[in-house]
């Protein structure tokens, strides 16, 4: 979104003034839920990552999603490119991305998708319960409570919710952490059972953790100090490994507050049917989690949070 700093405090402002003529205290964060031992998660080892695609492949065959143009059509390139398709989209869950590590020229390949939040900003957001945080760790979606606001687009802090927009009944697209194919049968996501190289780890997120802060303690020379997702955003059901020289945040994955950012949009939506705050008020403050989320993402994640 191409919006100035004074445009967005403008925008601010209006929202603010919408939420006082409505009577209503300004919206707060609520305190983080302790993540549930029992949530199941992926454990995704970059330094493992031989970028062969092999999970992206299985995740299109497990989820019966056609094809994607390898041709990088946004670059005019009419040839072949390893990062194709340019994002996650209604017809890709997952995605692997090429980055150039700084150290050596070396390259690092990260595996995107939903990260199945421990306070997923998304079903926040939806003001319908379309989606929603399952006992197993899964965010999953409901199609048929969806009514497309797209509210849950806005509120992602990683932008994975995808929209159907070629459909004449459009649906919300999003990895489904395999919830209704393969773990209903007990086994792992595909894309873990998929990987070659080890790569993605799949279990109980308190023991992926365990197994994370294990391979950084016997290796402190080949990772970094950190497992990222562990306290980002609240907890995420998805959790990184990286180089020690490997800046997250140029892996797509930038070092965002440990708060959650569901606290503040449930919070919003509370006021909303609560005072029946004017719509205006409503979109520029989904607009300003936007902007805010961008902004983040292009300064390298360095606004406001950190690591440790
Ligand atoms: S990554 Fe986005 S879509 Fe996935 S659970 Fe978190 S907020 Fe929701
Ligand atoms: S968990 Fe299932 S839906 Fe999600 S990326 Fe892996 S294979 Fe695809
Ligand atoms: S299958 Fe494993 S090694 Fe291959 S691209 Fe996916 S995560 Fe990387």
């Amino acid at each position: 979104m191409d919006i100035s700093r004074r445009k967005f405090l403008q925008i601010g402002a209006v929202a603010s003034g919408s939420v006082v003529c409505a009577g209503v205290k300004p919206a707060s964060a609520r305190d983080l839920r302790e993540p549930n031992p029992e949530w199941l998660g992926m454990l995704n080892d970059t330094t493992r990552c031989i970028g062969c695609k092999a999970c992206q492949v299985a995740c299109k065959k497990e989820n019966k999603l056609p094809k994607e143009s390898t041709l990088n059509e946004a670059a005019n390139v009419g040839r072949d490119v390893y990062d194709a398709p340019r994002g996650l989209s209604d017809r890709t869950y997952t995605l692997i991305k090429m980055q150039q590590a700084k150290e050596g020229g070396k390259a690092t390949f990260v595996k995107t998708q939903c990260m199945h939040c421990s306070e997923p900003a998304c079903a926040s957001a939806c003001i319908v319960g379309a989606l929603k945080k399952q006992d197993n760790g899964a965010v999953a979606y409901d199609s048929k409570l969806c009514m497309g606001c797209r509210y849950c687009m806005v509120a992602c802090p990683f932008s994975v919710p995808q929209f159907e927009w070629q459909n004449a009944i459009p649906s919300i697209k999003k990895c489904t952490f395999c919830r209704e194919t393969r773990l209903k049968e007990g086994k792992p996501t595909a894309c873990s059972t998929a990987c070659p190289a080890g790569a993605i780890t799949f279990g109980k997120r308190t023991e992926l953790i365990k197994i994370a802060r294990q391979r950084i303690e016997e290796d402190p020379e080949r990772y970094q100090d950190h497992v990222y997702g562990e306290k980002e955003v609240g907890g995420t059901g998805v959790l990184y490994l990286a180089r020690p020289k490997m800046q997250f945040a140029s892996l797509g994955l930038p070092a965002f507050e440990y708060r959650t950012v569901a606290g503040l949009t449930e919070s919003i939506q509370h006021r909303i049917f609560q005072y029946f705050i004017p719509p205006v008020a409503v979109y520029s403050v989904l607009g300003g989690i936007m902007y805010y989320n961008q902004r983040r993402k292009k300064n390298g994640g360095e606004e406001g949070g950190s690591h440790e």
